[in-house]
């Protein structure tokens, strides 16, 4: 694998995610609350190895990859390491915000279909009661609702490595980091 080739594909794509959500969210209004970061605490937060390529090679060209690896391999905190808290409690930000995986992108609204075939909003609970949000209101449209299937297709497309095994982020990144670096051990014209 070329990680450099690899890392510029897949941050195409995350900016296209990204664009296609924040837009949605944008246009109905159901923004985040500001300077919200409750999402980013839950420890259930997944993704695969390959989703954290980039935020790796980040890490890997800033020359951090020996402390984020030591970090990774001794921190016990569930939730993601990533994560910058702000002052107040619920209050922080992506540490990595260019580099965060696909799940990261879609946290706030996002489309899956239910068994009849319909559309139906996913949304964050903090921004459902901001919006009183409980009714019709939460069925998408076809042309409209960035649906996560999709997204999950455009991404297997890319690499089926991707959409594959999600693991807690914390471990994604770790996997992530062991990968670059043996890569870029063996390729280094690459780097
Ligand atoms: S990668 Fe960023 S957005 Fe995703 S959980 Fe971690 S801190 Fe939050
Ligand atoms: S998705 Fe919800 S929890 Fe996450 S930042 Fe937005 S409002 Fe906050």
């Amino acid at each position: 694998m070329n990680i450099k080739e690899f890392s510029y594909n897949l941050q195409k794509l995350y900016q296209e995610m990204s664009d296609s959500f924040s837009s949605y969210q944008s246009s109905t209004g159901w923004n985040c609350l500001a300077s919200c970061g409750k999402c980013c605490l839950n420890p259930e937060v997944d993704a695969s190895i390959f989703e954290m390529i980039p935020m790796a090679y980040s890490i890997y060209k800033e020359g951090k990859l020996d402390v984020w690896l030591e970090k990774l391999r001794t921190s016990e905190q569930a939730h993601c390491l990533v994560y910058e808290p702000g002052e107040k409690e619920g209050e922080g930000k992506c540490g990595r915000y260019q580099d965060r995986p696909s799940l990261c992108r879609m946290f706030g609204v996002s489309g899956h279909y239910n068994k009849q075939h319909e559309i139906i909003l996913s949304v964050c609970k903090l921004i459902k009661v901001k919006h009183d949000l409980n009714g019709e209101e939460l069925k998408g449209t076809k042309d409209l609702t960035p649906m996560m299937a999709d997204w999950s297709m455009k991404l297997g497309a890319i690499h089926p490595e991707l959409i594959q095994k999600k693991l807690p982020i914390n471990q994604a990144l770790l996997g992530a980091l062991e990968k670059v670096a043996f890569t870029l051990h063996y390729q280094p014209d690459n780097a």
